[in-house]
């Protein structure tokens, strides 16, 4: 049975799941999309056969906690590839998410006491408090850079705790964070606009340098950027945690600052948190207070190349950046929001620069979130799958719009022995082209 309360999640709550199910009229056309079933050939393991098994459970017809179901509700990437090409517009996230985070609520009482102090730390703590979040950053930069991550490696401890794999993917703590400071950086000469920059959470700490990339490109293109410090974590891992009271804390933050902050545009550079953040409405579709300035919110939230795309940079202005790149796209700028072509028009306006088709680019790498921890097996498939795609089509650069694709194709190219091939966000290279215009 659905419980109705699951489904004030990022999946739209005023269809009834049943109308969902009704729409799939099983044609199988999105089989080719999703990872799991391209991997496995399994008919559960693909969109139509977990539509089906969610209906057994919404007429309950199946328990919610029988270990097929369970599994393929971890199984399933949530990456949206079936939506994205579904004939009969089955919107599957709108079931897949209030059946995963009932599935997350049933079996909560059997969490051994260390997956809940995990939890506790992580969706409790961390992404709530991101004075916390910086504080275990630093400790996780001490034991990067002081010799204590080499000792620990070849002490062989994390192989025996089974760690090593959790460990290769944590990612490099930046030198200095990007923390947001209620920062104002006015573009030269007269504004088009103001955007507010969502700095992310682990992106301030991990990824700092994409926030500052970001900042430069939004400047030389006329915006002025300004960074609230009243921001918080878009609330997206929270949310699919099953944390939804949290969640919609969190997203009350980020709608308050934001509209405190009289910006014209909410520009983010992480595409897993716009996506969230562009569902912000879905959260409150009950509550009078706050349906509206949800709604109104998530009108404003653009991906970074979607809104550099929108408004244009003088093509003038970009200096040669020689190489071949590749683009691989993130399933939540590809699927969820649907942005394709702005960041291949973007690389496309730099001097010099091959942009390189990649095989399967849309299809998952194995990153989705925490995927590569719930479900390590299939995630180093997909990241293998992925990775060897990446090399028949032999770039310098990959270009990415996303963290956790970056992490998991780093790790995946260099336990291949590709660590020669770079990992770029695509405003990384706009910058580096920019830059190299401006110097002549
Ligand atoms: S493409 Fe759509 S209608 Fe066809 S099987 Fe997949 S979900 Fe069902
Ligand atoms: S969301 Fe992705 S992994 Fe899940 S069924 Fe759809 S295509 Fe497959």
């Amino acid at each position: 049975m659905i419980e109705p309360d699951v489904h004030r999640g990022f999946v739209a709550p005023d269809v009834p799941p049943s109308e969902v199910f009704d729409r799939c009229v099983r044609c199988g056309l999105c089989l080719p999309t999703c990872p799991t079933y391209v991997e496995t050939l399994v008919e559960t393991s693909g969109p139509r056969g977990r539509i089906a098994l969610i209906k057994a459970v919404a007429e309950e017809r199946l328990d919610l906690t029988s270990p097929g179901f369970v599994h393929q509700m971890s199984e399933c990437l949530d990456c949206r590839a079936c939506e994205a090409v579904c004939p009969s517009g089955v919107e599957y996230g709108r079931i897949l998410e209030p059946a995963r985070t009932q599935v997350t609520r049933a079996l909560a009482p059997a969490r051994s006491w260390y997956a809940r102090l995990g939890r506790a730390l992580l969706i409790g703590t961390m992404f709530e408090h991101l004075g916390v979040m910086r504080a275990a950053a630093r400790l996780l930069k001490f034991y990067q850079r002081s010799g204590l991550r080499a000792l620990v490696l070849r002490s062989g401890v994390l192989r025996a705790l089974g760690l090593q794999d959790v460990e290769a993917l944590a990612p490099r703590v930046s030198d200095r964070f990007f923390i947001p400071r209620d920062q104002r950086f006015s573009a030269p000469g007269t504004s088009r606009a103001t955007a507010l920059l969502h700095a992310g959470c682990v992106m301030h700490v991990a990824f700092a340098a994409w926030n500052e990339a970001t900042v430069r490109v939004l400047n030389a293109a006329g915006v002025t950027v300004v960074v609230p410090s009243a921001q918080g974590c878009c609330g997206a891992i929270t949310i699919h945690a099953g944390e939804m009271e949290r969640g919609r804390g969190l997203a009350m933050r980020n709608i308050a600052a934001f509209e405190q902050s009289g910006a014209d545009v909410y520009v983010i550079n992480a595409a897993g948190c716009g996506s969230a953040l562009k569902e912000y409405a879905n959260l409150f579709h009950d509550d009078p207070a706050w349906a509206e300035r949800a709604r109104a919110f998530s009108a404003k939230v653009r991906d970074v190349t979607e809104y550099l795309d929108e408004i244009g940079i003088a093509p003038e202005k970009f200096g040669p950046v020689p190489g071949v790149v590749t683009y691989q796209d993130a399933c939540h700028l590809a699927h969820a929001q649907r942005i394709t072509a702005p960041p291949r028009r973007l690389l496309a306006l730099v001097p010099g620069l091959e942009l390189r088709a990649m095989p399967e680019s849309s299809l998952c790498c194995g990153s989705a979130g925490i995927y590569n921890v719930t479900q390590p097996e299939m995630s180093q498939r997909l990241q293998r799958r992925k990775v060897d795609r990446i090399i028949e089509t032999a770039p310098q650069t990959v270009a990415t719009a996303n963290p956790g694709c970056a992490l998991q194709m780093r790790n995946g190219l260099d336990r291949a022995g590709a660590s020669h091939i770079a990992i770029k966000h695509v405003v990384e290279i706009l910058d580096e082209s920019l830059r190299a215009g401006a110097a002549g």
